[in-house]
C-alpha cells in the first residue's frame, strides 16, 4: 500500500475541512482544536425580532455544519495518526486490512465493510 499517497489524501482533507470550519466556527487561543460555532453578531437593542429570529436561524445552521465538518477533521487527524503508528489501512475493531478501493474513496476509513454501522 503506498502510505505516502493517502497521507497526501488525507492532509489535503485536513486543510479543506480547516477551511471550511474557519468560515462556520471559531478555535480559541489554548485550545487549536477545539472548534465551536461561530457566535452571531448582531446588536440586541436596535435588532427587532424578525431580525433576531434570522440571526439565530442562521447561527444554529452554522451550528450543525461546525459539528459535521469537526467530526470528519477528527476522523482525518486519526487516520494521520494511524499512519504515524503504523496501524494505518487496518480494521479498528479486529486489525484486518480495510479494502484499498474503500481507503482510495475515503482514506480516513477506520473500520472494515464488517465494522462499519
Ligand atoms: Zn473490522
Amino acid at each position: 500500500m503506498d502510505i505516502e499517497h493517502f497521507r497526501k489524501k488525507l492532509e489535503e482533507e485536513k486543510a479543506r475541512l480547516e477551511t471550511q470550519l474557519k468560515s462556520v466556527g471559531q478555535t480559541h487561543p489554548g485550545t487549536p482544536d477545539d472548534w465551536e460555532p461561530q457566535r452571531p453578531e448582531f446588536n440586541a437593542q436596535t435588532s427587532d425580532e424578525n431580525e433576531m429570529a434570522d440571526v439565530f436561524e442562521e447561527f444554529q445552521t452554522d451550528a450543525s455544519i461546525e459539528v459535521a465538518l469537526e467530526t470528519q477533521l477528527n476522523e482525518v487527524k486519526a487516520a494521520l495518526k494511524r499512519i504515524d503508528e503504523g496501524t494505518f489501512g487496518k480494521c479498528i475493531e479486529d486489525g484486518k486490512p480495510i479494502d484499498p478501493e474503500r481507503l482510495e474513496a475515503n482514506p480516513a476509513a477506520a473500520r472494515c465493510v464488517e465494522h462499519t454501522v
